[in-house]
């Protein structure tokens, strides 16, 4: 009885856990004749397995803001913690190491390497982050995503659609914690959109990854736990 409530009890700890704290953070650039602020006092808590859409008027800063939650770019003040670790006192080979492991990234522009087959795009991230090759790992990710008859097929003979799988497959396939994505079906026709983001929903709720997704699509923000709007060099939460 007393383990039983033990393990409830960080059962729900665990349901609970923070995966992305922060803090005050502000991002600004030097430019010609000053510096150019782009995000204030911007803080925010999101717990394991939230989908949190970002939406805000283009040049607003959403790019921004991810490549600083994916440690690609350092705030200007203010702390990010993810996973309880306060990222700002790594070293760059320490964030490196964070980044290839706990972060997946999807682009709007796919970026696949045009060289590389499929299945060699996916497991990349594992190839990289040193572990050995994992071939279930990327044959489970490819069936998820639908794209096992084209595992031996390179980048550009691919569709707009397809090529997304791919990425989203790449970005998940070391199971990190968060993944962050910058207008995903951005360059993809309405029903090509629907049908990658239903992939990239199950895949994500089936790992419980957390989801960070810049969208300008309201139809696709809905769809998420929580909708974060950049305003006047500040990020709100729409409720
Ligand atoms: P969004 O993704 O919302 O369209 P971005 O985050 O890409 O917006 O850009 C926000 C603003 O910051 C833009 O005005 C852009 O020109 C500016 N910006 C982004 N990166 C830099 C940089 N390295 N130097 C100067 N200005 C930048
Ligand atoms: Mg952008």
């Amino acid at each position: 009885m007393g383990n039983s409530y033990f393990v409830l009890n960080s059962c729900l700890l665990m349901n609970e856990q923070l995966i992305l704290k922060l803090t005050n953070v502000g991002k600004s650039f030097a430019v010609a004749g000053g510096k150019l602020t782009i995000l204030e006092k911007v803080s925010f808590d999101i717990k394991k397995g939230e989908k949190v859409a970002i939406i805000g008027p283009s040049g607003s800063g959403k790019s921004t803001l991810l490549s600083l939650l994916g440690l690609l770019d350092s705030p200007s003040v203010g702390t990010i913690e993810i996973l309880g670790q306060e990222v700002g006192g790594l070293s760059e080979q320490a964030k490196a190491k964070f980044r290839n492991e706990v972060i997946g990234f999807v682009f709007q522009s796919f970026e696949l390497i045009a060289p590389f087959t499929v299945k060699e795009n996916v497991s990349a991230p594992l190839d990289i982050s040193g572990q050995k090759a994992k071939p279930e790992l990327v044959s489970d990710i490819l069936a998820e995503v639908g794209l096992t008859e084209r595992s031996a097929a390179l980048p550009n003979t691919l569709s707009g659609g397809e090529k997304q799988r791919v990425a989203i497959a790449r970005a998940l396939v070391h199971k990190p914690a968060i993944l962050l994505a910058d207008e995903p079906t951005g360059s993809l026709d309405r029903e090509t959109g629907e049908k990658v983001l239903k992939f990239l929903l199950d895949a994500v709720t089936n790992r419980e990854t957390t989801l960070l997704v810049i969208t300008h699509d309201e139809a696709m923000a809905a769809m998420m736990d929580r909708i974060f709007e950049i305003k006047e060099q500040t990020v709100y939460e729409r409720r």
